[in-house]
This record gives C-alpha cells, structure tokens and sequence, in this order.
C-alpha cells in the first residue's frame, strides 16, 4: 500500500509502497478515507517535535474497518470510523480521574511512534516504519488501536470527520471543558487555523461573548467572524490596546492555539485580573514562556490543556450532534482537499501559514 514516509528530520516525504502486517489482538486495520494534515505532522519534520525515523506521519484519521484484530467486538468490518488519539483504556491512573486525554496507554504511539506493544506493523523491504501517534494516516491503510475508534453515521462525510480525530477536538473540547469559560464571559483566541477556528465555533455554540479572533492572516480572520468571532484582529497591530478597547479591563480566557512562547506571553497580557491563559498549542519541549510575575497578583492563572482536555468517546459524539443539527461546520475548516502525493505541499503551505486545514483524500 502507498504512503508518504519521513526518513529524517528537514527530508521531504517520498511517496513508497509499505508493507503492513494484519492487525495484532485489539487492534483493526483500516483503510483510510481521509487524513487532515495537524500542525505536530509537521513539527516532526522541523525536528519541533521528536520521533523515531522513518515514519508515517498523519494522525488526523477516518476510514472503514476492513480487518479485525482478535478480540475485538466492539467494531465490526464496514464501519465508518474517526480514530482519536487516546485508547482510553479505562483502567489507568488517569482514565479512573477521568482524563482518558492523559490516557498512559497514549505514551507508546505519542512518544515511541509505536502500537501499544511497542512494536510497528509497518515495514519495507524488511526495514521497520514507525507509526506516528499509532495511527499514521498519510497511507492508504492503517493499523490502529479498536478502543481509539469511534464510530461515525453515514450522513457525517468522513473527508470533514477526520478533523475530529484532532484539531477540532483539541479546539472545540476545550472551550467545551474548561468551566472557566462561560456565557456571556470574554474570549480571545489566538491562532485562526483548525484548532483556533474549531475554539471560535464552539464558544458561539456555548454562548461566550465577546469572542476575540487574533491572526495575522487576513483570510482566517474573515473566516473566523463568519464562524461566531464577534471581533477579529490582526496579531500585526498591537493587539493588546485593541484587547483593551474592546474589553475594558482585558479578557477573561484566552487561548492560544499556535503553540508559540511569544503568543502565549501576548495571551498572558491580555488577559484581566483573575483571567485564564490556556495554551493549547504545542511549543518545542524545551522552551520557557516569558511571562511577567506581576500577573500572579492579579491572580492571573496559566493553563496547558493536551487534546481539548477531552474525553475523545463523549465528546467527539457530542461534536458530532452539533455538526449534525448545523451549529458546527466542518466545511469551511477546510482550505484543500489534495492527493497523498501532494502531502509535502499540504506541509510546505501549512509552514507558510496558508490555509486554515489540509486533508488528504485517498483514491482507492
Ligand atoms: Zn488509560
Ligand atoms: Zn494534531
């Protein structure tokens, strides 16, 4: 099967025949539909974010189930399905608190690029290929974990569901989760690609106003006020004299979703006595954000949240129900619908900031 592989960092991924083994007890193979391309596919290419080489990157997926794994009774062959990044395994330390997004079993796909045993089923030539996240869905076939499935009903296209695998459940679970951020409270999000327009969409849907959309690209920030922002800025101007104006005393959340440490300090200055950072946005492991200390008295308080702090079984269903019933769109996330091939460009355009989210479309 055909897959856009990475063999080291800064090389651009070449289009290979894989070979891939049937899937091991508890898992599935799919054969995939649609992948988005996320802003950590391409953090591995920069070396931003680390990975065993080489690799399938993608972990944006949906597809049908083709092939079940031994013991597995909770999919059956022909489903339509969205994989989430957790298996939430039920059973660990933080699936007990309630966190399946800190599931443990997340750490052999998210740190090793590996299935939950620690091996791969990807291979060439003998060689093995690393499975980026577990999932590794720019390829037209993929073995993934049965519990990090969900099923998707058939009036939800799976070239738009994908998305929900990530960036719209890392955007939307937030707003969604966080308790901080209620009707009628202010808002500002920084960053208007997948995620931060996935954010925007649900704190419409939650009744947060004003809603503040900060980007330096024109295009996003008319996409984000067709999306619920009430006001959009652009992240050039001095956005906290525009913050101010429109708030009085700052906001009370904002989220940054790029995943830069100057964002989140600007997300930090915004915000009023009292109000809440939540960086959702994935910066290089070792980097300090430059905050002022003063904050603290103004009992400001910063947040991380990883995967929109989600329950990936409650709340994708959930997302789904409100693209169901109209109030969340999928459609205009969507800047490019492209073939595996051009998976290099999707990246190159993302690098550039171009485009809210790519998605490859694969031609069985
Ligand atoms: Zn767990
Ligand atoms: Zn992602």
């Amino acid at each position: 099967m055909r897959a856009a592989l990475l063999r080291g960092k800064a090389q651009p991924l070449e289009i290979v025949d894989l070979e891939i083994a049937p899937p091991a007890p508890g898992e599935v193979k799919i054969r995939l539909v649609a992948s988005g391309i996320c802003r950590s596919d391409l953090s591995v290419t920069t070396g931003v974010l680390k990975s065993p080489m080489p690799v399938v990157l993608g972990h944006e997926a949906a597809g049908i189930v083709e092939e079940l794994g031994e013991g597995v009774s909770s999919l059956k062959r022909g489903d339509r399905v969205v994989v989430s990044l957790s298996p939430a395994c039920g059973e660990c330390l933080f699936c007990n608190e309630g966190a399946p997004n800190r599931c443990f079993q997340m750490a052999p796909g998210m740190i090793g690029s590996t299935m939950l045993d620690g091996s791969n089923r990807l291979s060439q030539n003998g060689e093995r290929i690393y499975q980026l996240c577990g999932v590794a869905s720019f390829a037209e076939e993929a073995i993934v974990c049965a519990r990090s499935c969900i099923v998707v009903d058939d009036d939800v296209p799976l070239e738009r569901a994908c998305l929900l695998g990530c960036g719209v459940l890392t955007g939307a679970g937030t707003v969604f989760n966080f308790p901080d951020i209620k009707p009628d409270t202010s808002l500002a999000i920084i960053g208007c690609g997948g995620v931060g327009l996935a954010a925007i969409q649900a704190a419409r849907i939650k009744g947060v106003a004003p809603i503040i959309a900060i980007d330096i690209d024109p295009a996003k920030l008319t996409l984000a006020k067709e999306l619920g922002a009430h006001h959009a800025l652009d992240g050039n101007d001095d956005v906290q004299k525009a913050v101010r104006k429109l708030t009085g005393l700052g906001v009370h959340t904002a989220i940054e979703a790029i995943g830069n440490v100057a964002t989140m300090e600007s997300a930090w200055e915004m915000l009023r006595p009292g109000g809440l950072e939540i960086a959702v946005g994935m910066p290089r492991a070792g980097e300090k954000i430059p905050i002022r200390a003063g904050g603290l008295f103004l009992e400001k308080r910063l947040a991380g949240s990883t995967y929109g702090s989600s329950d990936p079984r409650r709340d994708i269903p959930r997302l789904l129900a409100h693209i169901r019933n109209g109030e969340f769109h999928l459609d205009p996330l969507v800047s490019e619908e492209l073939p595996l091939e051009r998976a290099q460009s999707a990246l190159d355009d993302l690098a550039a900031g171009r485009g809210a989210r790519h998605v490859i479309v694969f031609d069985h």
